[in-house]
């Protein structure tokens, strides 16, 4: 049995066409791909697909834990279909989302219970970068002025533009 296969039929799903066909683009996309990407990429070679299979499709394994939804600046659905656990970097100038391997970059241990009667099931580190592209075409310097007009309780409400664009390391 395929290994996509073998991964929906483990998560309780049928391996209906567009489920293995995304799940198999899932796992070769290191974009952290948007619905929008995966449909735009997949059509290519599948024109009956549809988006509104791509979105149900995303929400289904997002659901069954088949991939993650990853935090995007609009509201678009972003996914990351990396199965092994991992951490992000996340570009504030582009948006660019990367994988960080926490073997060679391991979390603290997160305390078991916070204030409030909060039980901890997890820790996630999101590490603020400039990738190498933003910081060679000078966007370092321009962000730079931004946070220095910031006031540092504004983080929620600070304006989150940023381009779909993502890519590995
Ligand atoms: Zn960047
Ligand atoms: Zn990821």
């Amino acid at each position: 049995m395929p290994p996509t296969v073998e991964r929906l039929r483990q998560a309780g799903l049928k391996a209906t066409g567009p489920r293995v066909m995304l799940l198999s683009a899932l796992e070769q996309d290191r974009r952290h791909p948007t619905a929008e990407q995966l449909y735009e990429s997949l059509q290519v070679h599948h024109p009956s697909l549809s988006l509104s299979t791509v979105y149900q499709t995303l929400d289904t394994f997002i659901r069954k834990g088949l991939c993650r939804r990853v935090s995007d600046a609009g509201d678009r659905l972003r996914v990351d279909g990396t199965p092994q656990d991992h951490d992000h970097a996340v570009c504030r100038a582009c948006g660019s989302i990367f994988d960080i391997d926490r073997t060679v970059f391991p979390r603290p241990l997160p305390p078991s219970h916070l204030p409030n009667g909060l039980s901890v099931t997890g820790l996630r580190v999101e590490y603020d970068v400039i990738c190498a592209t933003c910081q060679s075409a000078g966007q370092a310097a321009i962000l730079a002025d931004t946070i220095q007009a910031r006031k540092p309780t504004s983080r929620s409400t600070m304006p989150r533009k940023r381009k779909a664009v993502s890519k590995t390391l």
